[in-house]
């Protein structure tokens, strides 16, 4: 390490200008006088010189460095700096090699220092913003589900609206078009009275204006019609009537229906059933209803060719059905439109021919409630062809055979509920709220069905719905509360307008008003359910006490009680106490036996109805047979006892003595 150490002198004014120079100076930094100190600054420097000038000109200074160029090259001087009169005197030293790298060094450390508190600082700028951009992300996300939220009470709002107004709208246009019915039907009456001649005849020109006259009523009972048709189906009030049927046969009665109408021999009707179609269980009126949309249309927008409406197997167990015509066609941008309710394309022959625009919206809607789709092809001058796509069997039938497929076999711990509802929808609804809340639902659709269940299930409650065939269900509730052996089933009488007087008076346990609530519903039923205690008594007479507890505990499980008597006189005074629907008599009785017993009860009235199964062990004689048989009585041998067996002979007897509902079937399902 070289410790060359130079020094040089120099004076300057006030601003920077050299007024003197020694040899050193002039030498190493080629000073001149009345050049300013800062020409000999490297580059970057002059400022650093301007304050060496500035401060030296207010007090001394000392070790101020500063980078000059010495002989061309960019070299650190150290200078001390002190005021004169005018200006300053400066000394310099060109620093040693060590002392200027360790400045240098220290330079660029500061430098980097620098750059990376600059670098830091950034950065932090940076996180800063981010920050603040997260913190404007995070304030636009709670705006916005703020937003999402008022839109979506916004929306409900409008949808609850909307479907006040609808319902509004169907409840008018129901009413009116009923109102519209009446007054149409007398002028389409009155005007053929008067185009028959009935009261005299009428002038050519009169029957062309009463023909007007008819032929417009007509139209407008069209309208009137399709106008009733939307409004039962918008406000839900389209049931459907599945039925098992054949698409040859609704094809005959459609080419019967239409052969009359088939004015024009340039065009002609053909019907096709493929041999796969099969046979179809679902709303048969419903597809004849859409098929003659489709066929009347076919033909008003052919003028010749033909009209071909053909059945054909579908994918996934569905049928096709299609009306291809050779008519005028429709344009594609009039392919959706023409489903919208009143639309119509605008054609020559349009102008020609009568039309609602109804017809095609309604044949969609209906498809829907089939399940499935109506959709058209065509091509302007070609033709078109309507395609229906519905499944072979409507996917509620499907659901009633599970249903029904479900109820059949009682499961245990399930309390089965009777629900005696027509509307398949309102089923499925039941089933879902009472599937959950441990019933088991047995769902029946007409007041027949109801007493069918009734025979084979005795439910733990019922659910009766008025609506259905009206009266009838009326007259089952106070049946089942004009029985005895039905009358301690709790019974939910459901309807749509208050009816709980007639319903409380009729014997009614629970009353409820449509729409009903899950949580009501399974938490009434519940109760229901848990305030009937067992109430089918059954009397087992018999000395031998295992023979007693063989039939109570066959019968542990059912919805009989067993009271128990040892002898037949304490049998005779149980039946009349307790009243049993049912009494197993051993046959043979220490002291008073089987026939003294049969005799007792038959002279007393409260008891003379009650039957008797007869349970013995012993092969009867004939003689004693007849006898029985004289009573009344059913024989039950020990022997081959049990549960099956012994509910069955119970309800035999009930149904004999008219206890119960009409026993159907054999083989219980219990
Ligand atoms: P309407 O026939 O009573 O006018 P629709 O809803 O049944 O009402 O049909 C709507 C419109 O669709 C018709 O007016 C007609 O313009 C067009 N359209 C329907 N079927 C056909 C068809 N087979 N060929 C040509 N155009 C049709």
């Amino acid at each position: 390490m070289t410790a060359l150490r130079r020094e040089l002198g120099l004076a300057c004014d006030a601003d920077g200008c050299i007024t003197w120079a020694d040899q050193a100076a002039e030498a190493l930094l080629g000073a001149s006088i009345g050049a300013r100190l800062s020409t000999y600054a490297a580059p970057g420097q002059e400022a650093r010189v301007a304050e060496l000038v500035r401060e030296g000109r207010h007090a001394r200074v000392d070790d101020f460095d500063v980078v000059l160029l010495v002989n061309g090259a960019a070299k650190r001087l150290m200078f001390s700096a002190q005021p004169t009169l005018d200006g300053i005197v400066l000394v310099g030293s060109v620093a040693t090699e060590a002392l200027a790298g360790a400045l240098d060094l220290a330079d660029r450390a500061q430098d980097e220092i620098t750059s990376l508190s600059i670098d830091n600082d950034r950065q932090q700028r940076e996180l800063l913003h981010r920050g603040e951009e997260l913190l404007r992300l995070n304030r636009e996300l709670d705006d916005s589900a703020r937003g999402v939220i008022a839109l979506h009470s916004e929306v409900q709002e409008q949808a609850d609206s909307l479907r006040r107004i609808t319902e509004v709208k169907s409840r008018v246009v129901a009413n009116v078009s009923h109102e519209f019915r009446t007054p149409l039907n007398a002028i389409i009456g009155l005007s053929k009275l008067l185009l028959n001649g009935t009261d005299g005849p009428l002038t050519a020109e009169q029957q062309k204006q009463v023909g007007f006259i008819l032929r417009s009523c007509e139209s407008l009972v069209e309208l009137v019609n399709d106008l009733l048709d939307l409004s039962k189906i918008e406000a839900g009030k389209v049931g459907l009537r599945p039925e098992t049927f054949t698409a040859p046969s609704l094809f005959a009665a459609l080419r019967g229906m239409f052969k009359p109408l088939q004015n024009s021999d340039q065009v002609s009707l053909a019907f096709v059933a493929g041999a796969d179609v099969g046979e179809l269980n679902t709303d048969e009126g419903k597809i004849s209803q859409i098929l003659k949309n489709l066929i009347t249309n076919a033909l008003k927008f052919t003028e010749r060719g033909s009209v071909t409406v053909s059945a054909s197997a579908g994918p996934n167990g569905s049928v096709t059905f299609s009306v291809t015509d050779t008519g005028i066609g429709i344009p594609i941008e009039d392919q959706e439109r023409i489903f919208e309710e009143f639309a119509q394309v605008d054609n020559p022959l349009q102008r020609k021919v009568k039309g609602t625009g109804l017809g095609l919206s309604l044949s969609r809607r209906l498809a829907e409630i089939l399940g499935g789709t109506l959709t058209v092809t065509s091509a302007p001058g070609a033709g078109s062809t309507f395609t229906l796509i519905v499944p072979r069997v409507h996917p509620e039938v499907e659901e009633m055979a599970h249903l029904a497929e479900r109820s059949a076999a009682l499961e245990p711990g399930k309390p089965p509920i009777l629900v005696v509802e027509d509307d398949r929808q309102t089923l499925f609804l039941y089933e879902r709220y009472l599937r959950n809340s441990g019933f088991q639902i047995i769902p029946a659709r007409t007041i027949e069905e109801a007493r069918e269940a009734m025979a084979r299930v005795r439910p733990a409650a019922i659910v009766l719905d008025i609506m259905l065939e009206g009266e009838a269900s009326w007259s089952l509730l106070s049946d089942l509360k004009a029985t005895a052996d039905t009358r301690d089933i709790p019974i939910m009488v459901v309807t749509v307008t208050n009816r709980e007087q007639k319903a409380r008076a009729l014997g009614a346990d629970e009353f409820v008003i449509k729409p009903l609530d899950q949580q009501w519903l399974t938490r009434k039923l519940a109760a229901l359910a848990r305030r009937r205690g067992p109430i089918n008594t059954i009397l087992v007479i018999d000395d031998d006490e295992v023979a007693r507890y063989m039939v109570a505990k066959l019968l542990a499980e059912t919805d009989y009680e067993v009271i128990e008597a040892a002898t037949g006189a304490d049998g005779v005074r149980l039946a009349r106490e307790r009243q049993p629907q049912a009494i197993f008599l051993d046959f043979v009785l220490p002291g008073m036996n089987a026939f003294d017993v049969l005799d007792e009860l038959k002279l007393d009235a409260s008891t003379r109805h009650i039957p008797v199964i007869i349970h013995t062990s012993r092969n009867l004689a004939d003689d004693e047979r007849q006898r029985l048989a004289v009573d009344a009585a059913t024989i039950l041998p020990k022997q081959n006892l049990n549960r099956e067996v012994a509910l069955g002979r119970i309800r035999e007897v009930l149904a004999k003595t008219g206890f119960a509902a009409v026993e159907r079937g054999e083989s219980p399902r219990v």
